[in-house]
């Protein structure tokens, strides 16, 4: 896809924020317990390589990626860590990720005889039981199951490696603790179920580290803590150290007018203006990521806020300005500009999403810029 970097629109990302981040979450682990940095969905729009390097740099152990070629990508830029995908990945490719040390998630034992098919054994693939202690979408639902996958991997010691043991948690980032405590529970169970405990046993998402710090397990899957967002938006504020946003989104004006009353802005003609107003273009639009939803939302210019205006076309969009401004006047999508600030809890909040969506959807075309 073609980055678009001839256009003032980008998101500029600061390195110092995401060392921030992972080393006050890496600060808070115990003695032995090694945090995997999620870099699934291009780092949550960050960039993946990059926030991979600053993730090792800051302290990382290894990655979590959600499909096999977010580890291969890691693999071609060099990194030699521990990777393991969160997905299910198609046993044929089973070779590919054991050729490639990349550790994969299994659910139930027939996968494990599909994959024996194409497993050569030059390189034992490394798995994770994934367990299914209600959040419902992959894993091992029985225990007896589970003993059965076990003896699988032991008959087929060339080819296989059980490497850990695992289970997502639905409600890390809730305030009711009841379904949490029931998950956790069963999780226990399933660990018993096993002959040995594994090399990693773990649980824990961002949520999970910064409000279940008795829940424990020796690897953490820190997510989206490490782009400085609090995974429960805005539920709890209770925070053991504080998050640094990572991301900033930012275009500039690309022209700016007077229009007389009853001018008509943008497809439908559903904006028209009631009197002499000022208004100004910003190239950013839906193919960007900046949802056509966010009609009548905020952007900063000058440190004021202006509305935007008509319908968000794909690629611009316009906004109601206090008086004129020149072309490469910067517009402060996300990020502080003079007292105000937007944030990306604020963008997700009108756009009646979370932040998580807000920032996987910043498309390709709009170029990542490192700073700090
Ligand atoms: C995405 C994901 C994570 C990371 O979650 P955050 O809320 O971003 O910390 C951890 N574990 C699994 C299984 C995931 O799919």
């Amino acid at each position: 896809m073609v980055v678009a970097l001839h256009r003032p629109t980008r998101a500029i990302i600061s390195r110092s924020a995401i060392k921030r981040n992972v080393a006050n979450a890496c600060a808070q682990l115990d003695e032995g317990t090694e945090l995997f940095a999620v870099v699934k969905a291009n780092a949550y729009g960050h960039g993946l390589v990059q926030v991979a390097r600053l993730a090792r740099q800051a302290g990382a152990n290894g990655f979590c990626v959600a499909v096999l070629d977010e580890g291969l990508a890691l693999r071609d830029a060099g990194f030699t860590e521990p990777i393991l995908v969160l997905g299910i990945v198609d046993p044929v490719c089973a070779e590919l990720a054991a050729q490639n040390h990349i550790a994969v998630p299994v659910a139930e034992t027939s996968w494990l005889e599909a994959a024996a098919g194409t497993l050569t054994g030059d390189s034992p693939l490394h798995v994770h039981f994934a367990t299914d202690t209600g959040m419902g979408r992959i894993g091992f639902t029985h225990r007896g199951d589970l003993a059965d996958a076990a003896a699988f991997i032991d008959a087929h010691a060339k080819q296989f490696e059980l490497e850990g043991i695992f289970t997502h948690f639905a409600t890390a980032d809730e305030v009711d603790i009841s379904q949490f405590n029931k998950q956790s529970a069963r999780f226990n169970d399933f660990v018993a179920a096993l002959p040995k405990r594994p090399r990693y046993v773990h649980v824990a998402n961002t949520a999970t580290s910064l409000w279940h710090t008795a829940c424990k397990g020796n690897m953490v899957r820190y997510g989206v803590g490490i782009y400085g967002l609090n995974p429960s938006g805005r539920t709890i504020t209770d925070l053991p150290y504080s998050l640094a946003p990572a991301m900033r989104l930012e275009s500039a004006l690309v022209m700016s007018k007077a229009v007389p009353a009853g001018t008509t802005v943008s497809y439908g003609a559903t904006y028209v203006s009631s009197k002499d107003e000022i208004i100004g273009t910003v190239p950013m639009g839906y193919a960007d990521g900046w949802l056509r939803r966010m009609q009548g939302f905020d952007v900063l210019v000058d440190g004021q806020r202006c509305p935007i205006v008509g319908r968000v076309c794909m690629d611009q969009f316009m906004i109601r300005l206090p008086k004129l401004y020149p072309a490469g006047t910067v517009v402060t999508l996300i990020g502080r500009d003079g007292d105000d600030e937007i944030t990306m809890q604020d963008v997700a909040d009108y756009a009646g999403t979370i932040h998580y969506e807000i920032a996987c959807c910043l498309s390709e075309r709009v170029p990542r810029v490192y700073v700090d």
